[in-house]
């Protein structure tokens, strides 16, 4: 992999799961911040995961898409020299979380976790191929999800949808796709895809119905939020079980590409997924302020 790019992920706390791949695992500041006794990220409400027990982590950081909200950098492209077998991934990942985790490690400082919560942090039941990149550029995908729910985890893969083929043969425990724009011009404007795979996230969404899943689509003020009819058919068409409308974060990278005023209030989502409501079966059944998300349901 590119050293550059590579050293300055490593700087910022990812975790290789070898020298040649782009395979990473990186704990979310929510796992942390759970490991201390507080709060759990959105995921927790909506889903009952557990986030000090939670990986998340990518089998590649290549991505076919330069979406302005994305938090990573795009100033080096990822170059990979090989992948990182499913089985090498599966083996590594126990000792890479505990690595990244170690400052929490009450022997270490017991005015951080507990004992108990330490000792569930380095037993994760829940996986999500999440982190950064797009996990079905990965040839071994179908092969790492069967691999992870055979020792038991709950999976959840989040793609942006551009490989239907990719995702018919995947069976997580749950399936995310991401839905950021009502039309095929917005979605080029804000996602700036390699090629134009409008078609091919219309593909994706229709193999939701079959499977538990969930669309995501994150809210830029001024870039996407409008089109509420056509949103809705899209989320009807689908047949997802849940949808989440969430507000877009100005961190990371993404803040060389948008701006503050583009980061919308909670009660602003909210009020733009009421709009999109009123034109399909779903509606909003839970919220969280503190992500500015709302996780709809269809009725
Ligand atoms: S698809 Fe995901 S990883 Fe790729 S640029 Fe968009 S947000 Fe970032």
């Amino acid at each position: 992999m590119q050293s550059e790019a590579c050293k300055s992920l490593e700087k910022q706390g990812y975790q290789f799961f070898s020298k040649k791949s782009s395979a990473a695992l990186k704990p979310c500041m929510w796992n942390k911040r759970a490991l201390l006794g507080g709060d759990m990220c959105y995921k927790h409400q909506f889903y009952g995961i557990s986030s000090h027990r939670c990986v998340q982590m990518t089998p590649t950081l290549k991505c076919n898409q330069r979406c302005l909200f994305c938090w990573r950098s795009m100033e080096y492209e990822v170059e990979e020299d090989e992948e990182c077998p499913p089985e090498i991934i599966l083996k590594r990942m126990h000792a890479l979380q505990k690595k990244s985790l170690a400052g929490y490690n009450w022997i270490l400082d017991s005015s951080t976790a507990t004992e108990e919560l330490w000792k569930e942090a380095l037993s994760p039941d829940m996986i999500a191929i999440s982190l950064s990149g797009e996990p079905t550029l990965y040839s071994r995908l179908p092969e790492l999800i069967d691999l992870l729910n055979e020792k038991g985890h709950t999976t959840f893969l989040v793609s942006n949808g551009t490989r239907p083929d990719m995702i018919a043969r995947c069976h997580p425990y749950q399936t995310y796709i991401s839905l950021d724009a009502p039309d095929r011009k917005t979605y080029l404007k804000i996602c700036r895809p390699e090629n134009d795979f409008w078609d091919e996230i219309q593909k994706s969404l229709l193999l939701l119905k079959d499977r538990r899943s969930a669309i995501r689509t994150t809210v830029v003020a001024g870039y996407n939020d409008f089109g509420a009819e056509e949103y809705a058919k899209m989320y009807q068409d689908s047949f997802a079980d849940f949808i989440e409308v969430k507000g877009y974060m100005f961190v990371g990278h993404s803040r060389q590409r948008l701006l503050q005023e583009n980061m919308p209030e909670h009660e602003y989502v909210r009020d733009f997924a009421l709009e999109i409501s009123k034109y399909c079966d779903y509606d909003i059944i839970d919220e969280n302020p503190v992500s500015r998300v709302v996780c709809m349901g269809r009725l």
